[in-house]
């Protein structure tokens, strides 16, 4: 066998031929002069044959898997060729995309490893630097983007995130039925939003969507309404708890900052006991609120009204669930606590769109599933100061993306 055929079958190059090779740098580098196999000319459009009609000597470079800590170049200098119907283009490159400078196989390798490790590691794995792996990466990702239609969507899941050590917010749009990012963009006001449905969606599409879930946002609100004409606008379940929470929790800061020494002992370690659902109390948890009737009346009030809210969610039918929810507002607004008052205030404005909670129970679990992933991606880069890498490695982990569409097969390999 000669060298040559045993380079390729070692490297695993089907689909070209080596001509020449090369060691550089003190043997940390194997170039390769390469052809396609069975001369190439094909259109990268339509994949036929076409007659050559510029040959260039120009060289150009790509790189391809490291093998045993040594880097590996492909050289080739690509022909202009005639396609009967796309006219004057440059030959297909079979093992790289056209204008990358990367092969097919090291861009398969990069979003294989980035999706289960930060990129520094992937980057030291890859012999490479780590500004040139993002910067490969955000290509491959952007490459993928371009042209990806979102195919029909009709539950929609609408969530804010912080970046930037919390200074700075990025709005996140979920498919919730098949639980996948489909965009991620700066901000978190109406103009952000706005530029999804005005980008993203057609209007078919746009009413198409019969479910969206969100948080309490004006802006997220006003928009899933304006552009959708045919949705039922839910608020996350989440949120609401979250905000009665809040309220209940003021209560217990307000007692505390009244109490003295004595008194505040009495009250110690409520404050993750009032936020807890009642499914995960003890009964020595149970005892010990229960016991604050005596101690601690105003705590107590908030804690019964913040528990009896909980039955709210187990209810089927709209009408008895109304009536629930009408009533439990009179009680939270006769225990005289103003910061249940405010969330009562707040329960008011989105009456229906928290009733219609119990049409579909649709919340954004599946979202804040996803948030959880994203937030280990996250941690993992110990937090991204800007969003465009950050956004890459969200598309790649939980995006709806089809990156091995834009792959062949054959050099899918690892
Ligand atoms: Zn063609």
């Amino acid at each position: 066998m000669s060298n040559l055929k045993l380079l390729r079958k070692i490297l695993r190059l089907k689909s070209l031929k080596i001509t020449n090779f090369w060691f550089n740098n003190r043997d940390r580098e194997l170039h390769l002069a390469v052809k396609p196999y069975k001369n190439g000319c094909r259109c990268p459009e339509c994949g036929r044959r076409g007659r050559i009609v510029h040959q260039t000597t120009e060289l150009r470079r790509w790189e391809d898997l490291a093998l045993m800590g040594m880097r590996i170049l492909l050289w080739y200098a690509p022909k202009e060729i005639r396609c009967p119907t796309h006219g004057r283009v440059q030959e297909e490159i079979p093992w790289a995309p056209a204008c990358a400078r990367i092969s097919y196989r090291l861009e398969w390798r990069i979003c294989a490893l980035c999706q289960i490790m930060t990129q520094k590691a992937a980057a030291e794995i890859l012999l490479l630097p780590t500004s040139t792996l993002s910067n490969l990466l955000h290509r491959v990702i952007t490459r993928v983007r371009h042209g990806h239609k979102i195919r029909a969507v009709t539950t929609l899941g609408v969530d804010e995130i912080s970046y930037c050590k919390g200074r700075k917010f990025a709005t996140l749009v979920y498919d919730l039925d098949r639980a996948r990012v489909l965009w991620v963009g700066p901000g978190k006001g109406r103009d952000t939003i706005d530029r999804f449905f005005n980008e993203c969606l057609s209007r078919g599409q746009k009413a198409r969507i019969v479910w969206a879930s969100c948080d309490m946002s004006r802006a997220y609100i006003e928009a899933i309404t304006h552009h959708c004409p045919n949705v039922t606008l839910v608020i996350d379940r989440f949120h609401v708890v979250k905000a009665l929470n809040q309220a209940v929790d003021e209560v217990r800061k307000e007692q505390w900052r009244a109490l003295d020494t004595q008194g505040r002992k009495a009250i110690k370690g409520l404050r993750w006991l009032l936020s807890m659902h009642s499914r995960h109390r003890t009964k020595g948890h149970t005892r010990f609120l229960n016991s604050l009737r005596n101690s601690n009346r105003r705590i107590h009030r908030a804690w019964v009204l913040k528990d009896e809210f909980e039955h709210f969610w187990n209810y089927r039918y709209r009408a008895s669930a109304e009536t629930f929810l009408r009533r439990w507002m009179t009680a939270a607004l006769r225990s005289r606590i103003p910061t249940l008052r405010t969330f009562v205030g707040t329960l008011r404005t989105h009456l229906a769109n928290i009733l219609a909670f119990i049409d579909r129970h649709l919340t954004n679990a599946v979202g804040e599933g996803l948030n959880r992933i994203i937030k280990i991606v996250k941690n993992r880069a110990s937090g991204y100061r800007h969003l465009d890498h950050f956004a890459d490695m969200i598309y790649l982990t939980v995006g709806d993306l089809d990156i091995p569409a834009h792959i062949p097969s054959q050099l899918r390999t690892l």
